[in-house]
């Protein structure tokens, strides 16, 4: 470690830190370009009501690298928050949600309750701008936003009460839906959720994970399910791996499963003929 004089303050030459800053910088350079390429889609999850009716899809993006490979978003979206770049990734996703759901539409085969979700990163749900580039997204293509459901996390609820309530309320009276992502996980609790305008509700897949085998994460469950319905909020289960599982969130009276034991996250062509199999299911 060597010491460096700056100005007036001393800073410490940190050869871990210099590697990281060094990798970061490649991954924000290599984004500029990914993006100029279009190597960005995204891939599409559906979510399934408890009867079995296909009652809508997650988008989640996915960065299709030419020596890397399929890259999953964890390992690129916070350098794109920190580099200003996620603005244009949301708009790749939108884009993609809007041609999917306009074919689905054209094909006749969903209804109007029939809504895609776009998980919406905190700098987004913090800018002045976030209604005006939803609106110029979807413009143009036939699709209702009542039809795009905006995924936030409890951590964005935590600052101004009346300011976020306000940018909610004027992105939903535009049609729009909102849904709480990873609900357990952050500090907020289902009283403070009721003072926003939340449609829905995420159970994390840490809470999902447990609902078989421990007393505790069983109530956890159930108490948000419960809390949930009394404020009209309806409620999805994230990370659905086992059919036991699926069975007991029924019971439990669960509005929407999500996860591997209904379908993985796939390409839009391939959600097209998986959602064509399945609606037969519909009820
Ligand atoms: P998330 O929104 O909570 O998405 C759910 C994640 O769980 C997805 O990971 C999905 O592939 C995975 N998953 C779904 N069902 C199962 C299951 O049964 N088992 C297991 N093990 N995993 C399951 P993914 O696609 O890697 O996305 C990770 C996170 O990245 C997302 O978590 C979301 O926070 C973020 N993300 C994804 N797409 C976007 C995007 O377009 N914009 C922004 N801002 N963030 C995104
Ligand atoms: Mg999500
Ligand atoms: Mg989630
Ligand atoms: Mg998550």
């Amino acid at each position: 470690r060597a010491k460096m004089k700056k100005g007036n303050s001393y800073s410490f030459y940190d050869p871990a830190l210099q590697t990281l800053l060094e990798k970061q910088a490649e991954l924000e350079t290599d984004l500029v370009r990914a993006i100029a390429s279009d190597e960005f889609c995204a891939y599409f999850q559906p979510q399934v009501s408890s009867s079995g009716k296909v009652i809508g899809a997650e988008a989640l993006i996915r960065w299709n690298h030419p020596s890397k490979g399929l890259v999953a978003p964890n390992e690129f979206i916070p350098i794109a928050e920190q580099y200003g770049l996620i603005q244009k990734l949301q708009n790749i996703v939108l884009r993609d949600i809007c041609i999917l759901i306009a074919q689905l539409r054209t094909e006749n085969i969903i209804d109007e309750l029939f809504s895609v979700s776009i998980n919406i990163s905190h700098c987004q749900f913090n800018s002045s701008t976030l209604k005006t580039e939803l609106l110029n997204t979807i413009a143009g293509f036939d699709i209702l936003p009542a039809q795009i459901k905006l995924e936030i996390t409890e951590s964005m609820l935590a600052g101004d009460i009346d300011n976020t309530v306000q940018q909610m309320e004027e992105i939903k009276a535009k049609g729009f839906a909102f849904s709480i992502d990873d609900f357990g996980t952050g500090y907020s609790c289902l009283t403070h959720l009721s003072a926003f305008p939340v449609k829905e509700l995420k159970i994390d897949k840490s809470f999902i994970d447990k609902v078989l085998d421990d007393a505790t994460g069983f109530s956890i469950v159930k108490t948000i399910i419960t809390l949930a319905k009394s404020l009209n909020i309806t409620v999805v289960a994230e990370g659905v791996e086992a059919l036991a599982q699926h069975e007991l969130l029924k019971s439990l009276h669960i509005d929407a499963i999500q996860g591997y034991l209904i379908a993985k996250p796939m390409t839009k062509s391939d959600y097209l003929v998986w959602h064509k199999t399945n609606i037969a299911n519909n009820s």
